[in-house]
């Protein structure tokens, strides 16, 4: 007897909880304020039946678990990859920073599809091959990428190939670190990207090295990006027949980024404005 009127009051205390947040819910208050406009941050969802109130979980609580699961595999990520910080310059770039479309527009597009999509293609381990001459966006492409993904909640490493084979390199040669943490890393992080595959300076040794990763990402349906200066005719040349069947195998035919040189747009505009300024010291007669 006891129990049941304990059970009891905890039912009617609970529906005290419920009919509040009922009464938030779908009363006159601005949802776009909330991060969850199903819950308004509130987690679950209350509804009217003719006993009272019923909740249900909201998804969302759900996704803030793996959210901040994910959050943290990113930082033991960029703990272990030291050549994994991003780069002051590309910090908070969006889409809409990637401008001078000609002979780019193809680029931006297939990025923003792979946004878009990434979750069918994350589950096929499909990734881009983007290439192209220096300064035509690669870098900027593949940054926006990675923080569009980070903002959904994946995990991404982006690493300049040379630094990234170096830290590799160095861990292999001092025993007190740890090369399997850095190793590992690279292999599971939901999207790794490869930038400025410049396999000119790179060596047999440290193609392979690079290409243990990849392969083993290949192997696990897990998707990379790979930037590479060049057209495809260079990374046959410089490449061996194996790496590039596998880089066209899991991330099908290259993408061309062409159009301008956008730091020499960059580097004309610095000139335009050092010339403006000379030209008002000349006209005050200080030059
Ligand atoms: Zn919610």
């Amino acid at each position: 007897m006891k129990s049941l009127s304990k059970t009891f009051n905890l039912d009617r205390l609970k529906q005290t909880q419920y009919k509040a947040v009922w009464e938030f819910q779908n009363g006159e208050v601005d949802k776009e304020q909330f991060e969850c406009r199903a819950c308004c941050d509130k987690e679950i969802i209350v509804r009217r039946d003719k006993d009272g109130f019923l909740a249900i979980s909201c998804d969302c609580k759900e996704e803030k678990k793996i959210k901040a699961q994910k959050a943290k595999e990113q930082k033991r990520y960029e703990e272990n990859i030291q050549a994994a910080k991003i780069r002051e310059g590309f910090i908070g770039k969006t889409f809409a920073d990637f401008k001078e479309l000609a002979g780019k527009k193809e680029a931006k597009l297939a990025a923003m599809d792979y946004v878009y999509n990434f979750e069918f293609y994350r589950k096929k381990g499909i990734g881009i091959t983007f290439i192209g001459k220096c300064g035509r966006g690669k870098s900027l492409l593949s940054h926006i990428i990675e923080q569009e993904l980070l903002d959904k909640g994946y995990t991404v490493i982006n690493v300049v190939a040379k630094e990234f084979y170096d830290d590799i390199k160095n861990t292999y040669s001092n025993p007190a670190q740890e090369t399997s943490k850095l190793i590992d890393s690279a292999k599971k992080v939901d999207l790794l990207v490869i930038d400025n595959l410049n396999a000119k300076r790179f060596g047999a040794d440290e193609l392979e090295k690079l290409f243990i990763i990849l392969n083993y990402r290949i192997e696990n349906n897990k998707p990379f990006i790979v930037n590479s200066t060049g057209d495809m005719k260079y990374l046959e040349r410089q490449l061996t027949e194996d790496h590039v069947s596998r880089l066209i195998g899991k991330n099908g035919d290259p993408i061309v980024v062409g159009g301008i040189d956008m730091r020499r747009k960059h580097g004309e505009a610095i000139t335009k404005l050092r010339e403006q300024n000379i030209d008002k010291l000349r006209a005050e007669g200080r030059g």
